[in-house]
Protein backbone atom coordinates (compact mmCIF):
# COMPACT_ATOMS: atom_id res chain seq x y z
CA UNK A 1 0.00 0.00 0.00
CA UNK A 2 3.21 2.12 0.36
CA UNK A 3 3.34 3.46 -3.05
CA UNK A 4 -0.51 4.62 -3.01
CA UNK A 5 -0.40 6.14 1.13
CA UNK A 6 -0.81 10.01 -0.76
CA UNK A 7 -4.19 8.31 -2.12
CA UNK A 8 -5.25 6.43 1.21
CA UNK A 9 -7.32 7.10 3.71
CA UNK A 10 -6.60 6.27 7.21
CA UNK A 11 -8.90 3.85 7.56
CA UNK A 12 -8.04 2.15 4.59
CA UNK A 13 -4.80 1.11 6.46
CA UNK A 14 -6.26 0.53 9.33
CA UNK A 15 -8.89 -2.08 7.98
CA UNK A 16 -6.38 -3.84 6.37
CA UNK A 17 -3.80 -4.09 9.28
CA UNK A 18 -6.88 -5.56 11.20
CA UNK A 19 -7.75 -7.62 8.71
CA UNK A 20 -4.08 -9.52 8.99
CA UNK A 21 -4.24 -9.34 12.84
CA UNK A 22 -7.50 -11.30 12.57
CA UNK A 23 -6.30 -13.97 10.21
CA UNK A 24 -3.23 -14.22 12.27
CA UNK A 25 -5.31 -14.21 15.62
CA UNK A 26 -7.38 -17.31 14.24
CA UNK A 27 -4.91 -19.21 12.29
CA UNK A 28 -1.58 -18.71 15.41
CA UNK A 29 -3.67 -17.97 18.73
CA UNK A 30 -4.09 -15.15 21.01
CA UNK A 31 -0.24 -14.74 21.19
CA UNK A 32 0.35 -14.06 17.33
CA UNK A 33 -2.75 -12.19 17.07
CA UNK A 34 -1.29 -9.88 19.68
CA UNK A 35 2.48 -9.63 18.02
CA UNK A 36 0.77 -8.55 15.21
CA UNK A 37 -1.40 -6.20 16.62
CA UNK A 38 1.85 -4.42 18.37
CA UNK A 39 3.92 -4.42 14.68
CA UNK A 40 0.73 -3.64 12.86
CA UNK A 41 0.80 -0.23 15.11
CA UNK A 42 4.71 0.25 14.85
CA UNK A 43 3.93 -0.09 10.62
CA UNK A 44 0.66 1.76 10.72
CA UNK A 45 2.63 5.25 12.34
CA UNK A 46 6.22 4.14 10.50
CA UNK A 47 4.69 3.83 7.20
CA UNK A 48 1.53 5.62 6.79
CA UNK A 49 1.41 8.67 9.37
CA UNK A 50 3.63 11.72 8.24
CA UNK A 51 6.19 12.25 8.65
CA UNK A 52 6.71 9.36 6.91
CA UNK A 53 9.97 6.84 8.37
CA UNK A 54 9.54 8.33 11.69
CA UNK A 55 7.57 7.48 14.60
CA UNK A 56 7.05 11.00 15.17
CA UNK A 57 2.99 11.97 14.71
CA UNK A 58 2.77 15.55 12.96
CA UNK A 59 -0.77 15.60 13.58
CA UNK A 60 -2.03 15.25 16.72
CA UNK A 61 -5.91 13.39 15.67
CA UNK A 62 -3.50 10.77 14.31
CA UNK A 63 -2.72 9.71 17.74
CA UNK A 64 -6.50 9.08 18.32
CA UNK A 65 -6.15 6.59 15.00
CA UNK A 66 -3.39 4.76 15.98
CA UNK A 67 -4.89 4.35 19.52
CA UNK A 68 -8.40 2.92 18.12
CA UNK A 69 -6.06 0.75 15.96
CA UNK A 70 -4.27 -0.60 18.91
CA UNK A 71 -7.26 -1.10 20.88
CA UNK A 72 -8.89 -2.48 18.52
CA UNK A 73 -7.19 -5.07 16.97
CA UNK A 74 -5.88 -6.21 20.41
CA UNK A 75 -9.50 -6.92 21.62
CA UNK A 76 -10.67 -8.30 18.33
CA UNK A 77 -7.65 -10.87 19.01
CA UNK A 78 -8.64 -11.84 22.18
CA UNK A 79 -12.59 -12.21 21.45
CA UNK A 80 -11.38 -14.22 18.61
CA UNK A 81 -8.88 -16.41 20.80
CA UNK A 82 -11.63 -16.95 23.64
CA UNK A 83 -14.44 -18.14 21.23
CA UNK A 84 -12.23 -20.24 19.68
CA UNK A 85 -10.79 -21.65 22.78
CA UNK A 86 -14.88 -21.94 23.81
CA UNK A 87 -15.50 -23.56 20.66
CA UNK A 88 -12.68 -25.72 21.23
CA UNK A 89 -14.30 -27.10 24.66
CA UNK A 90 -17.55 -27.35 23.48
CA UNK A 91 -16.18 -29.74 21.40
CA UNK A 92 -14.21 -31.67 23.55
CA UNK A 93 -17.32 -32.15 26.35
CA UNK A 94 -19.58 -33.35 22.73
CA UNK A 95 -16.78 -36.05 22.28
CA UNK A 96 -16.81 -36.68 25.83
CA UNK A 97 -20.50 -37.10 26.07
CA UNK A 98 -20.82 -39.34 23.02
CA UNK A 99 -17.64 -41.40 24.46
CA UNK A 100 -19.62 -41.68 28.02
CA UNK A 101 -22.96 -42.25 26.36
CA UNK A 102 -21.37 -45.23 24.55
CA UNK A 103 -18.96 -46.94 27.50
CA UNK A 104 -22.45 -46.79 28.65
CA UNK A 105 -24.35 -48.59 26.95
CA UNK A 106 -21.62 -51.32 26.24
CA UNK A 107 -21.27 -51.46 30.00
CA UNK A 108 -25.07 -52.51 29.75
CA UNK A 109 -25.31 -54.42 27.11
CA UNK A 110 -22.38 -56.47 27.60
CA UNK A 111 -23.43 -60.38 27.85
CA UNK A 112 -21.33 -60.81 31.01
CA UNK A 113 -21.02 -58.99 34.21
CA UNK A 114 -17.40 -58.98 33.86
CA UNK A 115 -16.94 -58.00 29.85
CA UNK A 116 -18.38 -55.06 30.44
CA UNK A 117 -16.22 -54.03 33.36
CA UNK A 118 -13.50 -54.92 30.99
CA UNK A 119 -14.44 -52.23 28.40
CA UNK A 120 -14.89 -49.81 31.17
CA UNK A 121 -11.27 -50.75 31.87
CA UNK A 122 -10.32 -50.45 28.24
CA UNK A 123 -11.64 -47.00 27.57
CA UNK A 124 -10.53 -46.10 31.24
CA UNK A 125 -7.19 -46.66 29.61
CA UNK A 126 -7.02 -45.70 26.00
CA UNK A 127 -8.75 -42.48 26.82
CA UNK A 128 -5.88 -41.53 29.74
CA UNK A 129 -3.45 -42.45 28.08
CA UNK A 130 -1.80 -44.72 30.44
CA UNK A 131 -0.01 -48.35 30.39
CA UNK A 132 -2.69 -50.09 32.87
CA UNK A 133 -5.80 -50.01 34.05
CA UNK A 134 -6.82 -52.62 36.19
CA UNK A 135 -10.56 -52.92 38.46
CA UNK A 136 -10.37 -54.99 41.68
CA UNK A 137 -13.70 -56.61 42.41
CA UNK A 138 -14.41 -58.71 45.78
CA UNK A 139 -13.22 -62.15 45.35
CA UNK A 140 -13.53 -65.37 47.75
CA UNK A 141 -9.92 -66.77 48.43
CA UNK A 142 -6.86 -66.07 50.00
CA UNK A 143 -7.44 -62.13 49.15
CA UNK A 144 -10.48 -60.49 49.24
CA UNK A 145 -10.01 -58.29 46.25
CA UNK A 146 -9.04 -59.56 42.94
CA UNK A 147 -8.32 -57.75 39.63
CA UNK A 148 -11.19 -58.59 36.94
CA UNK A 149 -9.21 -57.21 33.69
CA UNK A 150 -5.69 -59.04 34.63
CA UNK A 151 -3.29 -56.41 32.16
CA UNK A 152 0.12 -57.40 31.77
CA UNK A 153 1.16 -54.64 31.20
CA UNK A 154 1.03 -53.19 34.75
CA UNK A 155 3.92 -52.48 35.70
CA UNK A 156 3.86 -52.70 39.67
CA UNK A 157 1.15 -54.84 40.01
CA UNK A 158 2.26 -57.42 42.93
CA UNK A 159 3.26 -54.51 45.18
CA UNK A 160 -0.32 -52.57 44.10
CA UNK A 161 -1.77 -55.65 45.83
CA UNK A 162 -1.13 -54.89 49.89
CA UNK A 163 -2.13 -51.74 48.90
CA UNK A 164 -5.57 -52.63 47.28
CA UNK A 165 -6.92 -54.08 50.57
CA UNK A 166 -5.83 -51.01 52.11
CA UNK A 167 -7.56 -48.30 49.87
CA UNK A 168 -10.52 -50.33 49.81
CA UNK A 169 -10.79 -51.00 54.08
CA UNK A 170 -9.94 -47.27 54.59
CA UNK A 171 -12.14 -46.31 51.74
CA UNK A 172 -9.18 -43.11 50.63
CA UNK A 173 -7.40 -42.81 47.10
CA UNK A 174 -3.62 -43.18 47.10
CA UNK A 175 -1.28 -42.84 45.26
CA UNK A 176 2.33 -45.06 44.76
CA UNK A 177 5.58 -43.54 43.70
CA UNK A 178 8.32 -45.29 41.32
CA UNK A 179 10.58 -45.81 44.50
CA UNK A 180 7.99 -48.38 46.34
CA UNK A 181 6.27 -45.50 48.73
CA UNK A 182 2.34 -44.93 49.14
CA UNK A 183 0.81 -41.88 49.82
CA UNK A 184 -2.93 -41.59 50.89
CA UNK A 185 -4.52 -39.18 48.91
CA UNK A 186 -7.76 -36.49 50.30
CA UNK A 187 -10.93 -38.44 49.15
CA UNK A 188 -13.24 -36.20 47.13
CA UNK A 189 -16.98 -36.14 46.93
CA UNK A 190 -18.29 -38.91 44.48
CA UNK A 191 -19.68 -37.56 40.86
CA UNK A 192 -17.49 -34.64 41.15
CA UNK A 193 -14.12 -34.30 39.16
CA UNK A 194 -10.65 -35.85 40.45
CA UNK A 195 -8.56 -32.94 42.20
CA UNK A 196 -5.29 -32.79 40.75
CA UNK A 197 -3.22 -35.57 42.19
CA UNK A 198 -1.05 -34.05 45.28
CA UNK A 199 2.26 -35.41 44.18
CA UNK A 200 3.44 -35.36 40.67
CA UNK A 201 5.59 -38.38 40.51
CA UNK A 202 3.28 -41.18 41.28
CA UNK A 203 3.09 -43.67 38.71
CA UNK A 204 0.26 -45.57 39.79
CA UNK A 205 -3.53 -44.15 41.91
CA UNK A 206 -5.47 -46.33 43.40
CA UNK A 207 -9.34 -45.59 43.64
CA UNK A 208 -11.94 -46.95 45.92
CA UNK A 209 -15.13 -47.10 44.09
CA UNK A 210 -18.15 -47.28 46.42
CA UNK A 211 -22.00 -47.50 45.47
CA UNK A 212 -24.52 -46.27 48.40
CA UNK A 213 -21.53 -45.92 51.19
CA UNK A 214 -20.55 -49.73 50.09
CA UNK A 215 -16.70 -50.00 48.83
CA UNK A 216 -17.42 -52.72 45.93
CA UNK A 217 -14.17 -52.54 44.10
CA UNK A 218 -11.08 -50.63 43.30
CA UNK A 219 -9.78 -48.77 40.46
CA UNK A 220 -5.87 -48.96 40.11
CA UNK A 221 -4.19 -46.69 36.96
CA UNK A 222 -0.76 -47.33 36.75
CA UNK A 223 1.70 -46.18 34.15
CA UNK A 224 5.54 -46.70 33.14
CA UNK A 225 5.81 -42.52 33.63
CA UNK A 226 4.48 -40.49 36.55
CA UNK A 227 1.00 -39.88 36.37
CA UNK A 228 -0.64 -35.96 35.03
CA UNK A 229 -4.34 -35.36 34.21
CA UNK A 230 -5.97 -32.33 32.58
CA UNK A 231 -8.94 -31.06 33.65
CA UNK A 232 -11.03 -32.38 30.89
CA UNK A 233 -9.33 -36.01 31.86
CA UNK A 234 -9.95 -35.84 35.68
CA UNK A 235 -13.47 -34.95 34.86
CA UNK A 236 -13.68 -38.13 32.65
CA UNK A 237 -11.86 -40.10 35.27
CA UNK A 238 -14.74 -39.17 37.77
CA UNK A 239 -17.52 -40.33 35.50
CA UNK A 240 -15.21 -43.40 33.93
CA UNK A 241 -14.97 -44.20 37.62
CA UNK A 242 -18.15 -44.05 38.88
CA UNK A 243 -19.04 -46.74 36.07
CA UNK A 244 -16.73 -48.87 37.02
CA UNK A 245 -18.24 -48.27 40.75
CA UNK A 246 -21.83 -49.40 38.85
CA UNK A 247 -20.16 -52.60 36.80
CA UNK A 248 -18.31 -53.97 40.06
CA UNK A 249 -21.59 -53.94 41.84
CA UNK A 250 -23.32 -55.39 38.64
CA UNK A 251 -20.34 -58.32 38.89
CA UNK A 252 -21.44 -58.70 42.87
CA UNK A 253 -24.90 -59.46 42.01
CA UNK A 254 -24.78 -61.63 39.11
CA UNK A 255 -22.28 -63.78 41.42
CA UNK A 256 -24.51 -63.53 44.43
CA UNK A 257 -26.85 -64.31 42.13
CA UNK A 258 -25.69 -67.41 41.07
CA UNK A 259 -24.58 -68.56 43.90
CA UNK A 260 -28.35 -68.69 45.08
CA UNK A 261 -29.36 -70.16 42.49
CA UNK A 262 -26.95 -73.26 42.76
CA UNK A 263 -27.88 -72.85 46.55
CA UNK A 264 -31.83 -73.58 45.53
CA UNK A 265 -30.89 -76.01 43.18
CA UNK A 266 -28.73 -78.21 45.83
CA UNK A 267 -31.59 -77.94 48.23
CA UNK A 268 -34.66 -78.99 45.91
CA UNK A 269 -32.27 -82.31 45.22
CA UNK A 270 -31.27 -82.67 48.61
CA UNK A 271 -35.74 -82.76 49.53
CA UNK A 272 -36.19 -85.06 46.73
CA UNK A 273 -33.59 -87.41 47.74
CA UNK A 274 -34.70 -87.20 51.14
CA UNK A 275 -38.38 -87.72 50.32
CA UNK A 276 -37.76 -90.66 48.09
CA UNK A 277 -35.53 -92.34 50.00
CA UNK A 278 -37.32 -92.32 53.57
CA UNK A 279 -40.96 -93.04 51.58
CA UNK A 280 -38.86 -96.25 49.69
CA UNK A 281 -37.63 -97.40 53.07
CA UNK A 282 -40.64 -97.33 55.32
CA UNK A 283 -42.22 -100.47 52.93
CA UNK A 284 -39.18 -102.88 53.73
CA UNK A 285 -39.29 -101.64 57.58
CA UNK A 286 -42.78 -102.74 57.67
CA UNK A 287 -42.16 -106.05 56.40
CA UNK A 288 -39.07 -106.78 58.86
CA UNK A 289 -41.03 -105.83 62.08
CA UNK A 290 -43.81 -107.70 61.14
CA UNK A 291 -41.47 -110.72 60.41
CA UNK A 292 -39.47 -110.10 63.43
CA UNK A 293 -42.66 -110.29 65.49
CA UNK A 294 -43.19 -113.64 63.96
CA UNK A 295 -40.37 -114.83 64.69
CA UNK A 296 -40.11 -113.89 68.33
CA UNK A 297 -43.70 -115.39 68.88
CA UNK A 298 -41.98 -118.79 67.76
CA UNK A 299 -39.36 -118.22 70.47
CA UNK A 300 -36.51 -116.63 69.47
CA UNK A 301 -35.58 -113.88 71.73
CA UNK A 302 -33.08 -112.63 69.25
CA UNK A 303 -35.91 -111.11 67.03
CA UNK A 304 -36.82 -108.23 69.90
CA UNK A 305 -33.69 -106.18 68.81
CA UNK A 306 -34.57 -107.15 65.29
CA UNK A 307 -37.98 -105.27 66.02
CA UNK A 308 -36.80 -102.50 68.40
CA UNK A 309 -33.96 -101.62 65.95
CA UNK A 310 -36.40 -101.73 63.57
CA UNK A 311 -38.61 -99.19 65.08
CA UNK A 312 -36.35 -97.14 65.60
CA UNK A 313 -34.78 -96.88 62.20
CA UNK A 314 -39.23 -96.41 61.56
CA UNK A 315 -39.13 -93.50 63.91
CA UNK A 316 -36.06 -92.00 62.29
CA UNK A 317 -37.34 -92.79 58.69
CA UNK A 318 -40.73 -90.68 60.20
CA UNK A 319 -38.55 -87.87 60.96
CA UNK A 320 -37.27 -87.66 57.71
CA UNK A 321 -40.28 -87.94 55.57
CA UNK A 322 -41.60 -85.16 57.96
CA UNK A 323 -38.49 -83.09 57.27
CA UNK A 324 -39.18 -83.02 53.69
CA UNK A 325 -42.68 -82.33 53.81
CA UNK A 326 -42.11 -79.51 56.23
CA UNK A 327 -39.36 -78.03 53.69
CA UNK A 328 -41.37 -78.70 50.94
CA UNK A 329 -44.69 -77.08 52.85
CA UNK A 330 -46.08 -80.08 52.59
CA UNK A 331 -47.23 -81.16 56.08
CA UNK A 332 -50.52 -79.68 56.47
CA UNK A 333 -51.05 -78.35 60.44
CA UNK A 334 -54.73 -77.44 61.95
CA UNK A 335 -54.14 -74.71 63.84
CA UNK A 336 -56.89 -73.33 65.88
CA UNK A 337 -57.61 -72.10 69.14
CA UNK A 338 -57.12 -74.39 71.77
CA UNK A 339 -56.60 -74.48 75.64
CA UNK A 340 -53.71 -74.52 77.02
CA UNK A 341 -54.20 -77.01 79.91
CA UNK A 342 -55.63 -79.28 77.17
CA UNK A 343 -52.13 -78.94 76.17
CA UNK A 344 -50.34 -79.52 79.00
CA UNK A 345 -52.56 -82.17 80.24
CA UNK A 346 -51.53 -84.76 77.18
CA UNK A 347 -48.16 -83.66 77.65
CA UNK A 348 -48.28 -84.94 81.38
CA UNK A 349 -49.60 -88.29 80.07
CA UNK A 350 -47.18 -88.33 77.64
CA UNK A 351 -44.30 -87.78 80.08
CA UNK A 352 -45.66 -90.17 82.85
CA UNK A 353 -44.38 -92.75 80.20
CA UNK A 354 -41.60 -91.65 79.36
CA UNK A 355 -40.03 -90.15 82.83
CA UNK A 356 -38.98 -93.36 84.20
CA UNK A 357 -39.64 -91.96 87.45
CA UNK A 358 -37.81 -88.06 86.96
CA UNK A 359 -39.41 -85.08 88.34
CA UNK A 360 -40.72 -83.19 85.78
CA UNK A 361 -43.23 -80.37 87.01
CA UNK A 362 -45.50 -78.83 84.70
CA UNK A 363 -47.58 -75.72 85.53
CA UNK A 364 -49.45 -72.92 84.54
CA UNK A 365 -48.99 -69.41 85.17
CA UNK A 366 -51.85 -67.84 84.58
CA UNK A 367 -53.72 -66.73 87.82
CA UNK A 368 -57.26 -65.19 86.61
CA UNK A 369 -58.03 -66.21 83.27
CA UNK A 370 -58.26 -69.54 80.88
CA UNK A 371 -55.22 -69.48 78.80
CA UNK A 372 -55.96 -70.43 74.96
CA UNK A 373 -53.91 -70.38 71.54
CA UNK A 374 -53.97 -70.96 68.47
CA UNK A 375 -52.04 -73.91 67.59
CA UNK A 376 -52.31 -77.36 66.19
CA UNK A 377 -52.69 -79.41 69.11
CA UNK A 378 -51.37 -82.80 67.61
CA UNK A 379 -48.05 -80.99 66.24
CA UNK A 380 -47.56 -78.70 69.60
CA UNK A 381 -47.46 -81.66 71.54
CA UNK A 382 -44.75 -83.12 69.43
CA UNK A 383 -42.49 -80.45 70.34
CA UNK A 384 -43.00 -80.16 73.84
CA UNK A 385 -42.20 -84.34 74.21
CA UNK A 386 -39.13 -83.68 72.17
CA UNK A 387 -37.98 -81.06 74.42
CA UNK A 388 -38.85 -82.60 77.39
CA UNK A 389 -37.08 -85.82 76.04
CA UNK A 390 -34.10 -83.37 75.25
CA UNK A 391 -34.11 -82.49 78.74
CA UNK A 392 -34.11 -86.14 80.15
CA UNK A 393 -31.36 -87.22 77.81
CA UNK A 394 -29.27 -84.14 78.61
CA UNK A 395 -29.80 -82.88 82.47
CA UNK A 396 -28.85 -85.08 85.34
CA UNK A 397 -31.15 -87.79 86.57
CA UNK A 398 -31.39 -85.90 90.12
CA UNK A 399 -31.97 -82.38 88.86
CA UNK A 400 -36.21 -82.00 88.37
CA UNK A 401 -37.37 -80.83 84.56
CA UNK A 402 -40.28 -77.24 85.30
CA UNK A 403 -42.55 -76.86 81.85
CA UNK A 404 -44.72 -73.48 82.53
CA UNK A 405 -46.74 -71.90 80.49
CA UNK A 406 -47.51 -68.49 80.50
CA UNK A 407 -48.95 -65.17 78.51
CA UNK A 408 -46.63 -62.80 77.09
CA UNK A 409 -48.77 -60.12 74.87
CA UNK A 410 -49.68 -61.57 72.41
CA UNK A 411 -48.26 -64.57 72.86
CA UNK A 412 -48.58 -67.90 74.85
CA UNK A 413 -44.71 -68.90 75.88
CA UNK A 414 -44.57 -72.41 76.88
CA UNK A 415 -40.64 -72.87 78.35
CA UNK A 416 -39.17 -76.39 79.17
CA UNK A 417 -36.48 -75.99 81.36
CA UNK A 418 -33.76 -77.97 82.62
CA UNK A 419 -30.46 -78.03 85.07
CA UNK A 420 -28.50 -79.98 82.36
CA UNK A 421 -24.86 -78.58 81.13
CA UNK A 422 -26.78 -76.01 78.99
CA UNK A 423 -25.73 -75.22 75.67
CA UNK A 424 -22.39 -73.13 74.40
CA UNK A 425 -22.92 -69.69 72.62
CA UNK A 426 -21.10 -70.98 69.53
CA UNK A 427 -23.85 -73.62 68.58
CA UNK A 428 -27.25 -71.69 69.63
CA UNK A 429 -28.37 -71.57 66.60
CA UNK A 430 -26.71 -74.62 64.87
CA UNK A 431 -29.05 -76.76 67.33
CA UNK A 432 -31.84 -76.12 65.45
CA UNK A 433 -29.96 -77.13 62.27
CA UNK A 434 -30.98 -80.49 60.67
CA UNK A 435 -28.42 -83.58 60.99
CA UNK A 436 -26.26 -81.24 63.32
CA UNK A 437 -25.10 -82.62 66.53
CA UNK A 438 -22.36 -80.68 68.73
CA UNK A 439 -18.77 -82.07 67.95
CA UNK A 440 -19.06 -82.88 72.14
CA UNK A 441 -22.31 -84.95 72.10
CA UNK A 442 -22.03 -88.37 72.76
CA UNK A 443 -22.38 -90.46 70.06
CA UNK A 444 -25.91 -91.73 70.08
CA UNK A 445 -27.13 -94.00 67.55
CA UNK A 446 -30.43 -92.87 68.52
CA UNK A 447 -30.01 -89.23 67.90
CA UNK A 448 -29.72 -88.28 64.37
CA UNK A 449 -29.84 -84.37 65.17
CA UNK A 450 -33.19 -83.53 63.82
CA UNK A 451 -35.48 -83.19 66.89
CA UNK A 452 -34.86 -79.32 67.27
CA UNK A 453 -34.99 -78.92 63.48
CA UNK A 454 -38.36 -80.35 63.28
CA UNK A 455 -39.81 -78.77 66.25
CA UNK A 456 -38.65 -75.58 64.97
CA UNK A 457 -39.88 -76.04 61.63
CA UNK A 458 -43.57 -77.13 62.91
CA UNK A 459 -43.18 -74.20 65.84
CA UNK A 460 -42.65 -71.73 62.75
CA UNK A 461 -45.75 -73.22 60.27
CA UNK A 462 -47.74 -72.64 62.63
CA UNK A 463 -46.67 -69.28 63.35
CA UNK A 464 -45.23 -69.49 66.48
CA UNK A 465 -41.41 -69.97 67.23
CA UNK A 466 -38.94 -71.76 69.31
CA UNK A 467 -35.94 -70.71 70.93
CA UNK A 468 -33.14 -71.49 73.26
CA UNK A 469 -31.75 -69.35 76.50
CA UNK A 470 -29.62 -69.99 78.95
CA UNK A 471 -31.19 -70.80 82.54
CA UNK A 472 -30.25 -68.44 84.81
CA UNK A 473 -28.36 -70.89 87.36
CA UNK A 474 -27.35 -73.00 85.03
CA UNK A 475 -29.18 -75.42 82.38
CA UNK A 476 -31.29 -74.61 79.61
CA UNK A 477 -34.62 -73.25 78.81
CA UNK A 478 -36.34 -74.25 75.09
CA UNK A 479 -39.63 -72.00 74.60
CA UNK A 480 -42.24 -72.58 72.72
CA UNK A 481 -44.51 -69.43 71.48
CA UNK A 482 -47.71 -69.78 69.63
CA UNK A 483 -49.94 -66.69 69.24
CA UNK A 484 -52.45 -65.84 72.26
CA UNK A 485 -56.33 -66.71 72.15
CA UNK A 486 -59.10 -66.26 73.62
CA UNK A 487 -61.45 -69.02 74.23
P1 LIG B 1 -30.57 -85.12 69.08
O1 LIG B 1 -31.02 -84.92 70.49
O2 LIG B 1 -31.27 -86.17 68.36
O3 LIG B 1 -29.08 -85.14 68.94
P2 LIG B 1 -31.78 -82.56 68.68
O4 LIG B 1 -32.04 -81.79 67.45
O5 LIG B 1 -32.93 -82.85 69.57
O6 LIG B 1 -31.02 -83.85 68.25
O7 LIG B 1 -30.69 -81.77 69.52
C1 LIG B 1 -29.52 -81.32 68.92
C2 LIG B 1 -28.41 -81.12 69.92
O8 LIG B 1 -28.77 -80.09 70.83
C3 LIG B 1 -28.16 -82.32 70.79
O9 LIG B 1 -27.22 -83.18 70.18
C4 LIG B 1 -27.61 -81.74 72.07
O10 LIG B 1 -26.22 -81.56 71.98
C5 LIG B 1 -28.24 -80.37 72.13
N1 LIG B 1 -29.36 -80.29 73.08
C6 LIG B 1 -30.66 -80.42 72.83
N2 LIG B 1 -31.40 -80.27 73.95
C7 LIG B 1 -30.53 -80.05 74.96
C8 LIG B 1 -30.68 -79.80 76.37
N3 LIG B 1 -31.87 -79.79 76.95
N4 LIG B 1 -29.55 -79.59 77.07
C9 LIG B 1 -28.34 -79.62 76.49
N5 LIG B 1 -28.13 -79.84 75.17
C10 LIG B 1 -29.22 -80.05 74.41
Amino acid sequence: MVPFRAELDKAHVALAFLIVVLIGSAAGGRLLGILLAGGAFVAFNWLFLPPYGTLVIANPLDWLVLLAFGVTSVVAAQLLARAQREADDARRRAAEVTHLATLGAETLSAGRADEGLRAVADVIRSTLGIAACEIYVRHEGDSPWAPITSDTGAPNAPRTRANVDWVADRRLPAAERADGTTRTLSAWPSGEPVPPLEISDAVSLLVPLSVQERTVGVLVLANDRPLAFDAAQRRFLSALAYYAALGAERVRLVAEAERAEALREADRLKDAVLASVSHDLRTPLTTIRALAEEIRTEGDERAAIIEEESLRLNRFVADLLDLSRLNAGALSLHSEVNAIDDLLGALGERVAGIAGGRDVRISLDAPDAILAGRFDLVQSLRILVNLVENALKYAPADTPIEVVARRDGEVVRISVMDRGPGIPASEREQIFTAFYRPAYSIPDASSAGLGLAIARRLAEAQGGQLDYAVREGGGSVFTLSVPAASL
